[in-house]
């Protein structure tokens, strides 16, 4: 399988980065850092998008999917909330888990994200994984009638959502690539799981694998390593 040459140059920095030690968490941070600042560069050329504090369509209804790390640093972010609030987060999450795990395969429940707060803003803004961070639109409109089931193309910039992908994927091979975990996993099912036990297997909320995908990378990723000793 031909590599992906913007992925492959992504994919081996964070690679090596762990492999010289670099803890998980730490490499997803860089990991959004480095989509994120990708994505503050194009909104300065072409100007800001809708999205602003509140304005929460996408969360209402979008489904969201995980890596592994970033499943971990949410459930550990949320153990150290305050006990009443999060027991309430936890019997939310718990709800939507279930939803979500019986949904038709390949579809998801029209329901709002668990970690949505009650005055519509993202309880986790600063560790909000991947697919949130992407998240734009020019214009709240599409946004809105798309939350409430009308098929519409959102206005957003494809370099970004683009981007966001390629830095999302090549995180995931890397850590595939050193022994990791490649799955991505729905949000919901994957905190329930890791709040009832951090080392909880999170295989039954995977949401899909492209394992060819990652037998190419970690081939890649090991050749690269080894001719680099
Ligand atoms: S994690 Fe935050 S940004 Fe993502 S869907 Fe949930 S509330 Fe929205």
């Amino acid at each position: 399988m031909k590599d992906n040459p913007v992925r492959a140059p992504i994919r081996m920095r964070y690679a090596m980065s762990l492999a010289s030690g670099t803890s998980p968490s730490t490499a997803l941070s860089a990991a959004h850092r480095e989509a994120d600042a990708f994505g503050a560069r194009v909104l300065a050329e072409v100007g800001p998008p809708a999205c602003a504090a509140g304005c929460s369509h996408c969360c209402e209804h979008l489904p969201v999917g995980v890596n592994a790390v970033e499943a971990q640093a949410l459930a550990s972010h949320l153990r150290q909330w305050p006990l009443e609030r999060r027991v309430r987060v936890r019997e939310q999450i718990a709800a939507n888990a279930v939803r979500a795990r019986e949904a038709a395969p390949g579809e998801h429940p029209n329901m709002a994200c668990a970690l949505l707060d009650d005055d519509r803003r993202c309880s986790v803004y600063e560790q909000r994984p991947f697919v949130c961070r992407r998240a734009h639109s020019f214009d709240a409109d599409p946004c809105r009638r798309a939350a409430a089931g009308e098929a519409v193309d959102l206005p957003v910039d494809a370099r970004i959502v683009a981007m966001y992908s390629q830095i999302a994927t090549a995180f995931r091979e890397a850590s595939a690539a050193l022994g990791g975990d490649a799955g991505s996993y729905e949000l919901h099912q994957a905190l329930d799981i890791l709040l009832r036990d951090p080392q909880g297997d999170l295989s039954p909320a995977r949401e899909r694998s492209n394992e060819a995908m990652v037998r190419a990378a970690h081939a890649a990723v090991n050749a690269a390593l080894r001719r680099r000793r």
